[in-house]
């Protein structure tokens, strides 16, 4: 019987893994530098975590969530996002009293969309929040992770910011009866998806990638329209340093973002190098979250990025790693091999022992294996305390002792 990885699903390995573990490096080393302390939360949660905060109508509430009941009947859900776990975690573990609290966090995320490149039903995100302030700076601060992030990874692509504000709550709350009043008098011209949206969440049709529904968005009010002073000023702030800090930066008055509780800033990291699937980044504030999930009424700004899409922009990571295997005679060498494999082992060096104990076999396996050193133990060692070093990179072959060999492979 061979059974398959369920649908949407993949194992890591070989070259790929060597790209998420970079991923992975990178994001730790960012992290530290910009001040944001690891959090890691489980992988299920109680469903209500998620049905509420990210909108009972939302796509991934009402189609994409793995929920389940436990044994003793509680509903649980594999987590399909991480800034909801983040909070929760966050307040039961007493981490917001001392603001701004800075968390990130790596791990699997779960949704069960209909997959294809770049999209999954298991893949893993990269996730930044800061808690506790609405300075704008913290807006900015995150974005400039984010964008230096991607700039370390991929530094060959291009990547756009593109960037929109949705003015406050009250404000957002006004448009949004404003839309639904506009898409309610123009049903007739929409589509099903979209009118489904009208009274749930109206901004939510502005993303809609529906061919019948771009005539009336282009006609909708605007959002732009409706923003205080008071917003579009802190707005003007914010793209300006974004410009001094060379973020390129596209404005789109139509990114919306997909979660109830995002107000003023939002933004998503896109390319136009991997297909529909092209959202890299996407992030924003949401004041109002944290107090909805029982907290105080504290603000917070993040971003969620996919490893999986990161990494099909990716090029082939050249390993710098010494590869060095034993080629051991025959059997009665074998002692003086060990004492070889442990000498390497405790200077720090990666050493392959292939178990072939046959110098023709050995040295086929090291060339397929792709090694850079080999050394021979042999005859050569028993007799005078010496190994032929072989460099199958250059061809070169030595003959060395214990104490030079490290010197000869560095
Ligand atoms: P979201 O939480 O939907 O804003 O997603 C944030 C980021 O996670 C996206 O920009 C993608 O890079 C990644 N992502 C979201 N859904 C998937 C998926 N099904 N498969 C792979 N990556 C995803």
């Amino acid at each position: 019987m061979k059974i398959k990885p369920i649908r949407g699903t993949h194992d890591l390995f070989g070259e790929e893994l060597k790209k998420f573990n970079k991923v992975v490096y990178e994001v730790k080393d960012k992290a530290k530098k910009f001040g944001f302390n690891e959090l890691i939360t489980p992988i299920f949660e109680s469903s209500e975590l998620f049905k509420k905060p990210l909108g009972e109508q939302s796509d991934v509430v009402l189609k994409e969530m793995y929920t389940f009941k436990d044994r003793n009947e509680d509903e649980i859900t594999l987590r399909p996002e991480y800034t909801t776990p983040m909070i929760r975690a966050a307040m039961f573990n007493g981490l917001l009293n001392n603001l701004p609290a800075k968390f990130f966090g790596t791990g699997q995320m779960f949704r069960r969309e209909r997959p294809q490149k770049g999209r999954y039903r298991q893949f893993n995100q990269i996730n930044f929040e800061n808690f506790g302030t609405d300075d704008i700076f913290s807006d900015i601060e995150i974005i400039n992770l984010a964008n230096t992030i991607l700039k370390n990874i991929l530094p060959h692509r291009k990547i756009t910011l593109h960037l929109n504000t949705l003015g406050s709550r009250e404000n957002l709350k006004d448009y949004k009866n404003t839309l639904s009043k506009y898409f309610n008098d123009n049903k007739n011209l929409l589509s099903a998806d979209s009118v489904n949206k009208i009274n749930a969440n109206p901004l939510r049709i502005l993303d809609s990638k529906n061919i019948e529904d771009k005539d009336i968005i282009e006609k909708c009010p605007k959002l732009v329209e409706s923003l205080s002073k008071s917003d579009l000023n802190l707005y003007e702030e914010i793209k300006n340093c974004l410009i001094d800090l060379n973020i390129a930066t596209y404005e789109d008055p139509k990114l919306v973002r997909g979660l109830d509780y995002y107000c003023h800033t939002v933004f998503e990291f896109k390319t136009d190098d991997i297909g529909s699937q092209d959202t890299l980044i996407g992030g924003g504030r949401y004041n109002g979250l944290i107090k909805a999930l029982g907290g105080k009424n504290l603000p917070g700004v993040g971003w969620a990025g996919g490893i999986e899409r990161i990494m099909l922009l990716m090029k082939d990571i050249v390993s710098d790693e010494k590869n060095i295997h034993l080629a051991i005679q025959d059997p009665t060498y074998k002692k003086y091999a060990l004492a070889m494999y442990d000498f390497l082992i405790k200077n720090n060096f990666g050493v392959y022992w292939n178990y072939k104990y046959n110098l023709k076999k050995s040295l086929s396996l090291a060339s397929d294996k792709k090694a850079q050193y080999i050394i021979i133990v042999g005859e050569l060692e028993n007799t005078n305390n010496k190994y032929a070093l072989k460099n199958l990179i250059s061809g070169e072959q030595k003959i060395v002792d214990l104490k030079n060999i490290l010197d000869h492979i560095k």
